[in-house]
């Protein structure tokens, strides 16, 4: 499983945004980010001038940071994104939020998406039926997502549900949250996200 080994809210101010790893914390005035919005270490409240390759390699950090995953990992998803049709930015995007961990968190069963992954991996969820425990799994239109039924009482997932009503789940998602299940509507757009990332970035970092 990915796993990073820097603080995750020195990650946010490296990033310079608050990228949503505490769940609870993150949204209240104990949130590092909040107190000290500038990079941690030494030279945190003076960056001198960016070079380019600079911006596009923090871009690609901080969108695989967002999504938790390993250089590897991510890289895989960028051929994929580039191998499809279309835009290659705007499907490495749809990409990454088709991907069942972030889907968890998205339609509020999981505080963030560092709990979506560990839900899932402790065997949560059910795609279509049947036990998914791959954080990476690519979901497709009309899958559903559903709490397998022993887990389905517990106070974690009800209290996550509760909490996510402060931020609506995205429209390629629906949510019946008396059955605890969640159906992809239609593949996911670059428009159904609202985190500020700049893909072109990548792409251009990745064709050097
Ligand atoms: Fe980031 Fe959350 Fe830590 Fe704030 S509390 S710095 S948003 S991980």
């Amino acid at each position: 499983m990915a796993r990073y080994l820097e603080s995750v809210c020195k990650m946010c101010r490296r990033e310079g945004m608050k990228l949503f790893f505490k769940a609870e914390r993150c949204y209240t005035d104990k949130c590092s980010f909040e107190r000290r919005s500038y990079a941690p270490g030494q030279h945190g409240q003076g960056r001198g001038k960016v070079s380019e390759y600079a911006l596009q390699l923090r871009e690609k950090q901080k969108v695989k940071r967002v999504y938790g995953l390993l250089e590897s990992q991510f890289k895989g998803t960028f051929k994929d994104a580039d191998r499809a049709k279309g835009i290659t930015g705007e499907n490495l995007i749809s990409l990454l939020e088709r991907r069942l961990d972030n889907a968890v968190y998205r339609l509020g069963f999981a505080g963030c998406r560092v709990e979506a992954r560990m839900m899932v991996t402790h065997g949560y969820f059910r795609v279509n039926g049947r036990k998914v425990d791959i954080p990476s799994f690519r979901l497709k239109a009309n899958d559903v997502v559903e709490i397998a039924e022993k887990r389905k009482k517990e106070e974690r997932v009800h209290s996550n549900l509760k909490a996510a009503e402060r931020h609506p789940h995205p429209e390629w998602l629906s949510l019946d949250k008396d059955a605890l299940k969640g159906t992809v509507t239609r593949l996911p757009r670059r428009d159904d996200t609202t985190l500020p990332m700049h893909e072109q970035l990548i792409v251009e970092l990745y064709s050097k």
